[in-house]
């Protein structure tokens, strides 16, 4: 896809974000990589999601995080480029405030692996990261490591992260982390939830994530 594209994409995304409403105001951010992998493009700082435009969309290396664009970028966009460089696989990254998912988080309680999809589309038990102030590099750092090898991670009196290799794919992440968040407060007034054992998520992970679905078709949005 190109740059232009990219941008565009970006700002739909964003978009959609706010209106499922998954954050409020100007808050989240959504970046995604280019096409060359060696850079990044990010939501500005501070904007009405309604009213960016293309131009408004920042440039950041991946390497240097050296920035391009006549706007701010956001605060976190070191936070973004931390996971750019330790997850090669990473092609898109939405960052929100959605309440479910950040009461989990203001708890500092994990997500456990309570549903086949849990296993599927997050990669395992979705970790808390560290509190640490918004758009710190202690942050960036803590993010990183909660997060790990899986899709998602929980941010500690903040918020939520995806992740995935496309855009569409790291905001799906993002709306279903808020749903499986108020399946588990549900199964907490029903008597606590029962997560699936480790031998399920294994099975899960060599069987049905490789043959549900179309062939060809993405994977993500229709998952058992
Ligand atoms: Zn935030």
């Amino acid at each position: 896809m190109s740059d232009q594209a990219l941008r565009e994409k970006v700002i739909q995304i964003s978009r959609l974000m706010l209106s499922m409403g998954l954050t409020v105001g100007t808050s989240g951010n959504v970046s995604a990589r280019c096409e060359d992998g060696a850079s990044f493009l990010i939501t500005p700082s501070g904007m009405d999601y309604e009213a960016v435009i293309p131009d408004d969309i920042v440039k950041v290396s991946v390497a240097a995080g050296e920035r391009t664009g006549r706007r701010v970028p956001s605060i976190e966009t070191g936070l973004h480029r931390e996971i750019y460089l330790a997850r090669r696989d990473v092609g898109a990254i939405v960052h929100v405030h959605s309440p479910l998912a950040a009461g989990l988080a203001v708890a500092r309680k994990p997500l456990p692996v309570i549903a086949d999809m849990c296993a599927l589309a997050f990669g395992g038990q979705v970790e808390v990261a560290e509190y640490a102030t918004s758009g710190s590099p202690e942050l960036a750092v803590n993010v990183v490591e909660a997060l790990g090898s899986r899709n998602a991670v929980l941010m500690a009196n903040h918020g939520s992260l995806g992740v995935g290799s496309d855009l569409d794919q790291a905001l799906f992440i993002c709306d279903l982390l808020e749903k499986m968040c108020l399946t588990y407060y549900c199964a907490a007034l029903a008597g606590g939830a029962v997560p699936i054992t480790n031998e399920a998520i294994s099975i899960l992970k060599s069987g049905v994530g490789r043959t549900y679905g179309q062939p060809g078709a993405a994977k993500g949005e229709c998952l058992p």
